[in-house]
């Protein structure tokens, strides 16, 4: 079972990261922590439209978040970004290849370990990820193609 993430109020999260505690912000960090490996589409749509927000707004947020570091954001070849709350680890995911649902998995070995290379051939790495591929149980229980649902991460 993976790690559960450390739950860190958006607020805080906002102040550690120098940034202003605006109530779209605050969205979008809910948004993710409920519903982690969302599209941005399904994010945009957790942030109350209001007079002083909009789509392009909420998709700022995001942009911003991703920038300061507090929102990581995953592209698994072939599927939408996702975008999870960044911690620390670089959580390991597993995606499925036919629906693209995104999980979060934790390596065998330990995380520090398994993403340490064995050879940095000369490269200063800060950063290494970890994607495991293959069919989801609900796809592997359906014999029909899935039709992918991006934004949707198989609870
Ligand atoms: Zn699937």
């Amino acid at each position: 079972m993976p790690q559960p993430t450390p739950h860190v109020p958006p607020d805080v999260l906002l102040r550690e990261h120098g940034l202003r505690i605006t109530s779209p912000r605050v969205a979008v960090l809910t948004a993710l922590a409920e519903a982690p490996h969302s599209g941005a589409d399904a994010v945009i749509r957790a942030v109350p439209q209001t007079a002083e927000t909009s789509t392009q707004a909420g998709n700022d947020v995001l942009h911003t978040h991703a920038d300061r570091g507090l929102v990581r954001r995953i592209q698994p070849t072939g599927s939408v970004a996702r975008n999870e709350l960044r911690t620390d680890n670089n959580q390991p995911h597993v995606v499925c290849r036919s629906c693209g649902a995104v999980e979060d998995v934790d390596c065998a070995t330990g995380q520090p370990r398994c993403l340490v290379a064995s050879d940095d051939t000369g490269f200063v790495i800060d950063e290494a990820e970890v994607t495991w591929w293959g069919p989801c149980p609900a796809c592997r229980n359906q014999n029909a193609p899935a039709h992918p649902t991006p934004g949707v991460t198989h609870a």
